[in-house]
């Protein structure tokens, strides 16, 4: 069969170019489908986000996607250690894993593949006469026989599909930094290397690991220690101010590192002071950049209308807790690829979204149990 045979009747958009529509794409073209992914931001991702834990849904998705990590996929650790708050371990567990960073597992994605129509936002789509058109902010529509909304927890191709359901805040919030191992105290890396460190306290918990740097390099000196502290914030004027940036702008859901307003990063490190362990308070105070997220639920009632499907965080949001983000995003992507092996059929889009609205339900309720668990509510 000719190239074009091939690809008749099967020509995709993928709005987001994350992992969520980088990876599918990438399995998708695979499968022989002609794909094109617009992304709102006018430039690189890179450089963005911080630790992720890889789960076995994203390799699998790269393996499939024939996509090979350069070099080693991320940092080890070997013992999870559980510190009190005067700094001694309580509990020590021998668990071995990887850690690699967003910014690692974008750029590989992305560099695998051709490239995005960036500066593309989605404003809206119609479906007519078996076809889906999607129109964008800059005044160009692009029609296709399939619509992948991969555009994350405020999508727009699911604000269309379902108006006015928005993911709903869960009480509390996560602070974020990622720290360069040289600049870490003096000691502090002998203390932390090797561990996944936790300090589980009454109504909050913070965690810390080491991930590759930003040029993805893993060696000794080359790499950054990525914390995430979750405390609780009430809906309202204490989340205004914390999501309200140096400039006085109040962000939708997060803020990005370098815009944290003075006196938010000074409350911040008053609270560590009060209450977390000298060496993981050490670790915020040595944060150049910290930034910050408002911890949402969100399921999507269905991941299908016709033409037009929604997948990775543009479906359902689940708590970090469950670190599956990435994970769950690389399975809609596989089981997708999966159903449109043969081109374009409705009864195998409908098993997809059964089975993929099923396991992120199940996903959503586990990480609901978990942040129950480590907020103490
Ligand atoms: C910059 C960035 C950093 C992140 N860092 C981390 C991290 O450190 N650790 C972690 O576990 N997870 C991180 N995530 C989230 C993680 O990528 C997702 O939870 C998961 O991989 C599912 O991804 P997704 O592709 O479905 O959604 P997302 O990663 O949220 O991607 C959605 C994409 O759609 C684009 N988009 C939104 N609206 C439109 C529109 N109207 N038109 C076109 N494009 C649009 C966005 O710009 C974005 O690139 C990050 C996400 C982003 C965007």
């Amino acid at each position: 069969m000719n190239e074009e045979a091939k690809t008749a009747g099967r020509k995709a958009v993928v709005i987001g170019g994350s992992i969520g529509g980088l990876t599918t794409a990438a399995l998708l073209r695979r499968e022989g489908w002609d794909v094109e992914v617009f992304e709102r931001s006018p430039s690189d991702l890179s450089g963005r986000g911080g630790g992720l834990v890889l789960q076995g849904d994203m390799l699998r998705a790269l393996h499939q996607a024939d996509i090979g990590w350069h070099g080693t996929p991320g940092v080890t650790t070997v013992d999870r250690i559980f510190l009190a708050r005067d700094d001694s371990v309580i509990r020590r567990l021998h668990m071995p894993q990887t850690q690699t960073s967003w910014n690692a597992l974008y750029g590989m994605l992305r560099d695998a593949q051709p490239a995005v129509h960036a500066g593309f936002a989605l404003t809206g789509f119609e479906q007519r006469s078996g076809k889906v058109t999607a129109h964008f902010a800059n005044g160009r529509h692009v029609e296709a026989d399939l619509l992948v909304g991969a555009d994350g927890a405020r999508s727009q191709v699911r604000r269309q599909m379902f108006p006015g359901l928005q993911p709903r805040y869960a009480g509390y919030v996560a602070w974020r930094g990622l720290v360069p191992e040289t600049e870490l105290p003096d000691g502090l890396r002998d203390r932390l290397d090797h561990t996944f460190v936790f300090q589980q306290g009454e109504r909050h918990m913070f965690l810390t690991y080491p991930v590759p740097g930003e040029d993805g390099a893993t060696g000794p000196g080359k790499r950054r220690w990525n914390w995430v502290w979750y405390l609780p914030a009430d809906a309202g004027a204490a989340l205004d101010a914390i999501l309200t940036d140096s400039d006085g702008r109040r962000h939708e859901a997060s803020l990005p590192p370098g815009a944290m307003a003075p006196a938010t990063t000074q409350g911040l490190l008053v609270q560590a002071g009060d209450i977390l362990a000298p060496s993981l308070r050490a670790l915020i105070e040595a944060t150049s950049r910290p930034f910050v997220q408002a911890i949402v639920d969100f399921q999507a009632p269905a991941m299908r209308d016709g033409r037009v499907l929604l997948l990775g965080d543009a479906a359902a949001v689940i708590r970090p807790h469950t670190a599956s983000g990435t994970g769950k995003a690389a399975a809609d992507a596989m089981a997708l690829a999966h159903a449109l092996r043969d081109g374009y059929a409705d009864s195998r889009l409908d098993g997809w979204e059964r089975v993929r609205l099923a396991a992120a339900r199940e996903l959503g309720q586990w990480g609901v149990e978990l942040g129950a668990g480590i907020m103490g509510s």
